[in-house]
């Protein structure tokens, strides 16, 4: 296979586009983690992701995806990076380090997997208008942003429920709303679709697609990441194991299955 000019190849053959340091909105670069002394959970792991792209982080259990997603708006590692150390991750031009996190944090929206590790106050309004009222903005606009986007994640008129009285599906909105109330430019999502129903997953999907920033959505369920995504990745092991375009990846019955996957429906039967 050549390689077209601006795109280069991974081991195992797939072409992806090289994302240049003024357009990538994430850039990983070395980033190696072990939790305390146990054994290495991410092992040199490197990739860009473009404005507006949508990335599917996908590999079995217990691969490190929630761990890589952690460093991504600097919730690992613990110890941040200081100001003359290297940083592995850097967002929108900003590398990670304790002096910056905040910022970052500010920048990348993270949508964790359980609504109950986000969700702490007791009425909807509250929640979602946490994040803008801790950015300093004043009152009418902190109001005018929950049921903006409460809305945008379908749950308008929300606002006075108890976030206890809600099914799962509208919790994780809740948390979506939220996060989007902030206006990051990067979402980072752990397992979006885990325990929705059908239509709550549908839901997710249409504001998914409506958000126009960069995204890296960890996620077992391939038909939404063949849906949704532009690029995927695979990780196992700590390591990444591919790296290109949704459908030549995850087409690629010998190389899914030995990740422990399966090749989507939708790409099996079209094949
Ligand atoms: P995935 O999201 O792909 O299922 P994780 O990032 O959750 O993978 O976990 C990767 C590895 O790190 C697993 O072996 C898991 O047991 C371990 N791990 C995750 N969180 C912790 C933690 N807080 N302390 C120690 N080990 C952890």
């Amino acid at each position: 296979m050549s390689i077209a000019p601006g795109k280069s190849q991974d081991a195992n053959g797939f072409m992806s586009e090289v994302t240049s340091a003024t357009t990538a909105v994430i850039q990983v670069q070395g980033l190696s983690y072990s939790y305390g002394e146990g054994r290495g959970v991410l092992s040199n792991v490197e990739f860009n992701v473009s404005e507006g792209e949508r990335v599917g982080l996908v590999g079995p259990s217990g691969a490190g995806k929630s761990t890589l997603l952690m460093h991504l708006n600097g919730l690992l590692p613990d110890r941040l990076p200081v100001e003359s150390d290297r940083a592995s991750v850097v967002v929108s031009g900003v590398p990670i380090r304790k002096s910056s996190v905040a910022e970052v944090r500010r920048l990348v929206g993270f949508v964790f997997q359980d609504p109950d590790d986000q969700l702490f106050c007791p009425t909807v309004r509250e929640d979602v208008g946490f994040g803008p009222l801790n950015l300093g903005l004043p009152r009418d606009e902190v109001f005018r942003r929950i049921s903006e986007s409460l809305e945008l994640v379908g749950l308008g008129g929300f606002e006075n429920r108890s976030t206890l009285q809600l099914s799962t599906g509208e919790r994780k909105r809740v948390c979506l709303a939220g996060v989007l109330a902030c206006r990051p430019e990067v979402l980072v999502l752990d397992e979006p679709f885990a325990n929705l129903d059908p239509r709550a997953r549908r839901a997710l999907v249409d504001v998914l697609r409506e958000f126009a920033g960069a995204q890296v959505i960890a996620t077992h369920d391939l038909e939404f990441v063949v849906e949704l995504c532009d690029r995927v990745i695979i990780l196992d092991e700590g390591e990444i194991k591919a790296d290109g375009p949704v459908r030549d990846v995850l087409s690629d019955e010998v190389l899914i299955r030995k990740h422990g996957l399966e090749v989507p429906w939708e790409l099996r039967v079209r094949s």
